[in-house]
């Protein structure tokens, strides 16, 4: 067969964007070249250590999945480095893994089995005793499960499950929230928890749709009795989405019958649904009815002080210092959910390794305004002159008019810095609202507090005591 390393990383790339969402994909592949493939060796060049490091923290799972799928088993990743290093060199992948491509595990999990010969879809080949593979991550934790006034319901009673499966009084419990705010790293985390707790129990997380494709797979290859019996096995069952049954009736019958089973058991039953059982359409009653047996509990968005606290986990998590007032910027100015905070933080992460910027509120400013659409354009000049006259009792038409006294200049300098910040507009817009000013004059105060920020103690505290301010203001 005569490959080369483009078609093949093409067919990687169709892959990994089916996988990932497409700002991470964005960010992370789209700079990924591929270099060339000798033997089962597929060389990327990538374009510096950071990203490599991430590439190796965040997707090597998933690169070598399909890189055995696409060229089997032996399938090696080299990266390549060109920049960085005085002298080039590659490394062989896998900080974490240092045989890749040849981890016994692995191969049982992703590997030299045929699909065809593996009867029961959730059971990992080769393995004589049913073991399940869990299709749990490690990432979704509890400990990671920013906890808030958003969130201590559903996350406490995640917790109660945890600790007493399917003797708890929340069987099934149900995660209900708008999309982003967290619902399948809770449903993950719950188990991930139950398997901490009891090693030996079998758990098992599938979404509600893959459940709904391996059924139809069961139809089509005649093997519904093993697939239904397979449940059997299971000590917790988390179905994520379930909103995705609607209108499938012959999946919600099979569903219904794994629900009673297990259920009667004293098996526990956590499912997450992107909206509140009342607007479920399509769903049969009995199956409904079954739903509203345990507890329905809901994540609501996060606070900004919520937000705040997931930023800096995030940061910290990743290594990354990120100053305060970035992250606190970050999680006032992203209120619509928390995978899009993520975005952000991934984006402002990617450009400062990329083009070597240091992360500060400019660069922030300008990812949340190319992320995130609808943010801040409703803070206007005009809010900004009014909230910074008040906070130092002057007149807002003091901030406009020629007043040379000097607290008068640092107010009226403020003013427009965070009009910079907090406004989308350019220089010359903010001097035509400050009294016809040009927009080096702008520029130039806008350097200035910047400066003092960064020089002058005293006047970054006080900075941070008004931005505190204005940032409350504007979360309400
Ligand atoms: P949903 O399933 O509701 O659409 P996700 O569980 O996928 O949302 O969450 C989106 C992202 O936000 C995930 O990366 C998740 O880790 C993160 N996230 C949401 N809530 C929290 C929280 N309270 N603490 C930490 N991370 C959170
Ligand atoms: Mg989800």
């Amino acid at each position: 067969m005569n490959i080369n390393a483009q078609d093949i990383w093409a067919k990687v790339l169709a892959i990994v964007q089916q996988r990932i969402d497409p700002q991470s994909f964005r960010t992370w592949f789209t700079p990924i070249k591929p270099l060339k493939i000798e033997g089962l060796a597929l060389t990327i060049q990538i374009p510096n250590k950071f990203f490599y490091e991430w590439i190796e923290e965040h997707y090597v799972d998933v690169l070598r999945q399909i890189l055995h799928t696409l060229l089997g088993a032996g399938a090696k990743l080299e990266y390549w480095i060109p920049r960085e290093m005085p002298n080039p060199q590659p490394v062989v992948g896998g900080s974490k893994y240092k045989n890749y491509g040849v981890s016994k595990e692995l191969e049982k999990h992703y590997g030299q089995t045929p699909a065809r010969e593996i009867k029961n879809p959730f059971a990992i080949p080769g393995i004589q005793k049913l073991k399940i593979d869990t299709r749990l991550s490690n990432d979704y934790t509890f400990d990671t499960f920013i906890e808030g006034d958003c969130n201590r319901l559903a996350r406490a009673a995640g917790l109660a499950v945890s600790r007493r499966p399917g003797s708890s009084a929340f069987n099934p419990l149900t995660i209900q929230s708008d999309t982003g705010m967290g619902k399948t790293h809770l449903a993950q985390a719950i188990g991930n928890a139950i398997k901490a707790n009891f090693p030996n129990k079998n758990v098992l997380f599938i979404s509600a749709e893959y459940f709904a494709t391996q059924f139809v797979e069961a139809i089509k290859s005649n093997t519904v009795n093993e697939f239904v019996g397979f449940f059997a096995h299971l000590d917790a069952l988390i179905v994520d989405d379930i909103q995705f049954l609607a209108g499938k009736s012959k999946t919600q019958d099979t569903f219904f019958g794994i629900f009673n089973a297990l259920h009667q058991n004293g098996k526990q039953l956590v499912f997450t649904c992107d909206k509140p059982f009342r607007e479920l359409q399509n769903i049969e009653e009995r199956l409904m009815s079954r739903f509203k047996w345990g507890l329905s509990a809901d994540l609501q968005l996060p606070s900004s002080e919520t937000r705040l606290a997931i930023v800096q986990q995030k940061m910290e998590r990743d290594g990354i210092d990120i100053p305060h007032d970035v992250a606190e910027y970050i999680s006032l100015a992203v209120h619509s959910n928390v995978r899009e905070l993520e975005g952000v933080l991934i984006s402002l992460v990617a450009e400062s390794a990329l083009n070597q910027r240091s992360i500060d509120i400019e660069l922030a400013h300008e990812l949340v305004s190319r992320c995130v659409e609808t943010v801040s354009t409703h803070i206007s000049v005009d809010f900004v002159q009014r909230f910074v006259a008040d906070y130092y009792k002057l007149k807002p038409n003091d901030l406009i008019e020629k007043g040379r006294s000097k607290s008068i200049v640092i107010a009226r300098h403020i003013a427009m810095y965070l009009s910079k910040t907090l406004c989308e507009m350019s220089f010359s817009e903010i001097g035509r609202s400050f009294g016809g000013r040009d927009h080096s004059t702008v520029m130039h105060a806008c350097q200035s507090v910047k400066d003092s920020i960064e020089k002058d103690m005293v006047f970054k505290h006080s900075f941070d005591h008004l931005y505190a301010r204005i940032s409350q203001l504007l979360s309400n």
